[in-house]
């Protein structure tokens, strides 16, 4: 396409539709390109999604947005990372928190001393008492981080649990007020020009047409504009993460307001606890062909701390994305995009990453064949890395049962049989490109797990044990003390940003 963007449509307005509008709008403010964006409330929307990864910061302050003001308009509260309860075997606990562990000493990191000192014989604790996030969590406590140069100890990152459908008001008040059109209507058709396969126009419900230059698929999982009129095929992966489906139901809060959301491993599959303000956020995903679904909405019932404020609704997915991000004048942001499952929380944090690819290589004055590939090859492999990521929690898994044991037994992609073996030869993390979870997030996981390094780096051979063993004891204990201080996480959003 060589002719410049004047007319940009987005179809959607879900999360990932808004959140389009949003920084479109931004962007292109004081150009003349036209934004509008099409969502049908017959449709609706899906309805879930309401746990961050910390980089949704970034996108509201790129967008000028006040955190506070967020907080309060989505009845958010804070998340520090997530606790993965029975993963590892029945009464098992794994904390992964967004932050580091401890710091590294004479240049090495801090995993291959923790190692070390634990093959010495030394009493070296558990790995999350080298987090101070991870020791906040474990309290209920939260405080912002401080930026103190030189302090490790206390570098670490937090995101939101928060209230989707308030998010997508918010975001589509932001986008209005800055010239964005919406149409409620609903897609019927697509015209796309004879000659090139581009999309030319939407026809809606109501007899509209809406022609533009550019489209931006935020449809959901039907994905309408790259799936089915642009028809990229959907690439299955379900071998490797095999939940199909969920029941969601929001509940009364709890007694105690968590900062972290809990992914609790269940019999086919695990159920998601995410605090709000004004509720929690409750869920069970489940892969069908192991577990019957009424055993599944019976255990999410029984498994709630407050009463249902509603009854269970059910949805369906596959795992797996499109294979192309970006296919001719279209881009597919969210699901319309793929769908990883919800462990991790990483769907909203793909929009923004997918988000800020499109308006790297945005073709203000037409569209370039080596962006669109760079486009689709960068997006391809954020993707994968994460799914590798999200595979790790299932196949080093210690519970018992017919998914579980599928999970262990299932053969893996060889970048991550790759990588868990590079860790157990030396503890090597490695650390790839575009990897959306750092090398800390890795360890939680091989700890949690118990995958451990055969041989010791060789620059941690000759210290001598009271060194490390005196250098550990400090670390752990200045977090312990610190972690001690900050108000509990309730106290800190009554005080500070109450909705
Ligand atoms: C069980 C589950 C749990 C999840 N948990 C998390 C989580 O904790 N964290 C996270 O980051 N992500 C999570 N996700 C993913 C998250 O829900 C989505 O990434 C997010 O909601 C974005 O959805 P979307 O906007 O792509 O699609 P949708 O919310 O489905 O929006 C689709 C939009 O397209 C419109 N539309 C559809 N068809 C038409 C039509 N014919 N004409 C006009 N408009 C149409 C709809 O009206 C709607 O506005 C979860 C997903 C699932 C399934």
């Amino acid at each position: 396409m060589q002719q410049p963007l004047n007319r940009l449509i987005i179809l959607g307005g879900g999360t990932a539709g808004w959140m389009a509008a949003a920084a479109m709008s931004h962007q292109l403010r004081g150009t003349q390109v036209r934004i509008q964006l099409v969502e049908s409330s017959a449709v609706g929307t899906v309805g879930v999604g309401e746990a961050t990864l910390p980089g949704l910061r970034n996108f509201n302050a790129s967008l000028g947005i006040d955190e506070r003001a967020f907080i309060r308009a989505t009845n958010a509260t804070f998340k520090l990372g997530i606790r993965f309860e029975g993963w590892a075997g029945q009464s098992s606990d794994i904390f992964h928190p967004f932050s580091d562990y401890g710091a590294p000493i004479a240049g090495t990191p801090f995993h291959q001393w923790f190692y070390r000192a634990r093959a010495l014989g030394l009493d070296v604790g558990a790995l999350h008492e080298y987090s101070f996030s991870a020791m906040l969590a474990g309290q209920q406590r939260f405080a912002q981080p401080h930026a103190e140069p030189g302090n490790p100890l206390a570098d670490y990152k937090y995101a939101f649990h928060f209230d989707a459908t308030a998010y997508a008001a918010f975001l589509r008040h932001y986008a209005e007020a800055r010239g964005v059109e919406r149409v409620d209507d609903r897609l019927t058709s697509v015209v796309k020009d004879p000659a090139n396969g581009h999309i030319q126009a939407l026809k809606l419900e109501s007899g509209l047409e809406l022609a533009g230059d550019f489209f931006i698929d935020c449809s959901g999982f039907r994905s309408l504009l790259l799936g089915e009129a642009l028809s990229v095929p959907f690439e299955d992966w379900s071998h490797w993460l095999p939940v199909d489906g969920a029941y969601a139901v929001a509940a009364e809060p709890a007694p105690v307001l968590r900062p972290y959301t809990r992914a609790i491993a269940r019999d086919g599959g695990w159920q998601w606890q995410i605090p709000l303000q004004h509720r929690t956020g409750n869920g069970s995903v489940f892969a069908s062909r192991f577990i019957d679904e009424s055993r599944v909405v019976e255990d999410l019932m029984a498994g709630l701390e407050g009463a249902a404020t509603g009854s269970p609704n059910r949805i369906r997915f596959v795992t797996g994305r499109r294979q192309k991000f970006w296919e001719k004048n279209c881009v597919a942001l969210g699901l319309a995009s793929g769908f990883l499952e919800p462990l991790e929380s990483t769907s909203i944090a793909l929009i923004q990453t997918g988000l800020s690819r499109l308006l790297m290589f945005l073709p203000l004055a037409g569209i370039d064949a080596a962006e669109v590939e760079e486009a689709n090859r960068t997006a391809r492999i954020e993707m994968e890395r994460i799914r590798d990521f999200l595979i790790l929690h299932y196949c080093r898994n210690g519970r018992q049962g017919d998914l579980w044991e599928y999970c262990r037994n299932m053969p893996l992609p060889d970048s991550l049989a790759q990588k868990i073996a590079l860790f157990e030869s030396r503890g090597h993390l490695q650390q790839r490109e575009l990897e959306s979870f750092e090398p800390a997030s890795w360890l939680t996981f091989y700890e949690g797990f118990g995958v451990a390094p055969c041989q010791p780096d060789p620059a941690v051979l000759n210290a001598s044990p009271d060194d490390i063993a005196r250098a550990l004891a400090s670390m752990r204990s200045q977090i312990a003390s610190a972690a001690n201080q900050p108000l509990s996480h309730a106290a800190f959003i009554a005080r500070h940003c109450a909705a």
